[in-house]
């Protein structure tokens, strides 16, 4: 444990099922279902992921099927899908699918208290934590709130194989910003940061496999494993100066979740290690280099080759200026670096071209 003796450490764990499986969604689902004792399963699934949500589901009592699901759940999908549970009388909210889903499920359960059981099929590990997001007219809401977090996750890494490679390689860094995050969040702690290396350690060595061979399912469930630390990691811990960022920068802009992650991680890394030994000893120890986590970072980066500039993502480099104004007033006091204007905006400015990430020293003892 790193943490000094005099601070005292305060961790909430949430409690969860969890079960892990291939090619065993089917019966999996079906026995939670059971076991939960659910008879009138309103099913939440996009259209995209229809039919495999309904072969999925091809032995539980599904009453209705939602699936008008939209990326940050609009307020009026959310008022639909309560809608949709409180009109057929259901007592479990399933969803299959990814961040988008498992949100669209959760904005059920947070007004009528339905248990959700969710069956991921990409790394966003929503369906570990209990926070929500809703977004009404370009501004984004979230909220943490124990009736949201999934009573059951059933995780099948043969439901990843479908995804292409870089969704794979963003969606899996998404979930490796979960643990990076969690090493200087508001609540971080040593037992979140343990999940958190343990994380980056499984993302880190089985995503290059899955860019070499889409259809290693041995990777796959690695990566599962990797994203569902991640997120216990994240739920415990809180959004550090990352979540903050893209938080702000994907409600304001409406810029893809995933790939939005991957391109600010290195940037903020960049700006924080520096001034965080704790966190850059234990991102090392995960990447197997104690001597330069920043370069082990870089060359994770290089060997999976995400997208690199917010530009290329759909923000104009004229928005910086605002954008940096709307991240400067969410950076978490936590921060283990001083976060000043014009850092931030040196920061947003070079992901937005796709400069390549680097470390920034610390340059007199007022910078952390
Ligand atoms: P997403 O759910 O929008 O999915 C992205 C795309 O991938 C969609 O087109 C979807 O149809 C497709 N897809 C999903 N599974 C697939 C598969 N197996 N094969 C092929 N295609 C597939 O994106 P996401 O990145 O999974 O989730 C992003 C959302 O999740 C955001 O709204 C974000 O805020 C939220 N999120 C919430 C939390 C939380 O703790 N509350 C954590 C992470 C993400």
């Amino acid at each position: 444990m790193t943490a000094s003796p005099q601070s005292p450490v305060v961790y909430e764990s949430w409690g969860q099922r969890v079960v892990f499986g291939s090619g065993t969604a089917q019966d999996d689902v079906a026995a939670e279902v059971a076991r939960l004792g659910s008879t009138r399963v309103l099913l939440v699934a996009a259209e995209r992921e229809r039919s495999l949500a309904e072969r999925i589901c091809k032995n539980v009592p599904v009453v209705a099927t939602f699936g008008a699901v939209m990326p940050h759940v609009p307020g009026d999908v959310a008022e639909a899908v309560r809608t949709a549970a409180r009109e057929h009388a259901a007592d479990l909210v399933l969803s299959v699918g990814g961040g988008s889903t498992t949100g669209t499920a959760k904005a059920a359960a947070l007004t009528t208290g339905l248990p959700i059981l969710a069956v991921p099929t990409t790394y966003a590990g929503s369906e570990a934590t209990p926070v929500w997001g809703l977004t009404e007219v370009g501004h984004k809401r979230t909220g943490i709130d124990p009736r949201v977090l999934p009573q059951v996750v059933v995780y099948d890494a043969t439901l990843m194989l479908s995804l292409p490679t870089r969704l794979s390689v963003t969606s899996g860094l998404n979930a490796l910003a979960h643990c990076v995050d969690a090493w200087w969040a508001p609540r971080h702690n040593p037992i979140s940061s343990a999940l958190a290396v343990e994380g980056v350690r499984s993302l880190a060595s089985s995503l290059p496999r899955i860019v070499a061979d889409g259809q290693d399912v041995h990777a796959r469930r690695d990566i599962l494993f990797g994203t569902y630390l991640g997120a216990v990691a994240f739920a415990g811990a809180g959004s550090g100066l990352h979540h903050k960022v893209c938080h702000v920068l994907g409600g304001a802009y409406d810029l893809e979740h995933a790939a939005l992650h991957s391109v600010v991680l290195p940037h903020v890394v960049g700006l924080n290690l520096p001034a965080a030994p704790g966190a850059a000893r234990q991102l090392g120890a995960a990447l197997d280099d104690g001597t330069d986590p920043f370069g082990a970072l870089s060359d994770l980066y290089s060997a999976l080759d995400p997208p690199r500039s917010l530009r290329d993502l759909g923000l104009s480099e004229r928005e910086i200026d605002r954008a940096t104004d709307l991240v400067m007033a969410q950076v978490p006091d936590s921060n283990p670096r001083r976060v000043t204007h014009d850092k931030m905006r040196e920061l947003l400015g070079r992901a937005c071209r796709g400069d390549t990430p680097v470390l920034i020293p610390l340059t007199n003892s007022t910078d952390s």
